[in-house]
């Protein structure tokens, strides 16, 4: 395992898909997915330059956030149960998977009793996925009107998971939606002012993630070598 030629590579060719989309290269977010690995090796990473790690099961990263340098973002993309809503909140910095109204209903009363705000990104379904979470893009319009009503919550765009394809092209279209998708609420500074973050794009699919649009790439397997 080389963590530091992995990001280096990573890196490159972040700034090569950057270039040919015509994107300043600096404002990609790269996420490093530390679900699969040791706090000694998300450490690692962090000397690497990382600055933002993501993790996906609750009790796991506990065990991990007190044994990793302090002064980073932490990312949580995982289904977030209800009843793991407090911790979340906690300990991390920004939650990507918020796709239900009950979940928004939770986090606004947990967040009134710590006395916090809550950052966050709306998770779509675009390919329609049975085994996808997210939420269906057709509902998103509602979903945002009634997320207006929680003065504690500040979407602040949109993350989705493509379908595992063996082509990475075939994702594209799925990119374009969302960057579409993102682009229109980007409009509506009135009711959204913290929209920003367009998450998209992991080992399999970055680089074309960033030609549609991208802003934030969740990184693990090519940079841990890690497997499920
Ligand atoms: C695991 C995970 C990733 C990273 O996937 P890799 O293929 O290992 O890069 C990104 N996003 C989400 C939501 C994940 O669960």
């Amino acid at each position: 395992m080389d963590i530091e030629f992995n990001l280096k590579q990573i890196r490159a060719k972040i700034e090569e898909s950057a270039r040919k989309a015509n994107r300043d290269p600096d404002e990609i977010r790269l996420i490093a997915v530390t679900k699969y690995v040791s706090a000694e090796q998300i450490n690692q990473a962090l000397a690497c330059g990382i600055t933002d790690i993501a993790e996906s099961r609750v009790q796991n990263a506990l065990t991990k956030l007190p044994l990793i340098q302090t002064g980073i973002t932490k990312h949580f993309i995982g289904t977030l149960q209800t009843n793991k809503v407090k911790p979340v909140i906690e300990n991390f910095d920004l939650i990507h998977s918020v796709d239900r109204m009950s979940l928004v209903e939770e986090l606004a009363k947990q967040a009134d009793k710590l006395g916090k705000r809550v950052s966050f990104l709306i998770q779509l379904n675009i390919s329609g996925e049975a085994t996808k979470h997210g939420l269906d893009p057709d509902e998103l319009p509602g979903f945002i009107d009634n997320l207006t009503h929680y003065s504690n919550l500040e979407p602040c765009g949109l993350m989705t998971m493509a379908p595992l394809e063996a082509d990475p092209e075939a994702v594209r279209p799925v990119f374009r939606k969302l960057k579409e998708l993102f682009d229109k609420y980007a409009q509506r500074a009135d009711i959204l002012p913290k929209w920003r973050f367009l998450s998209m794009g992991m080992s399999q699919d970055y680089q074309i993630a960033i030609e549609e649009g991208s802003n934030m790439v969740r990184i693990g397997t090519a940079i841990f070598n890690s497997h499920k």
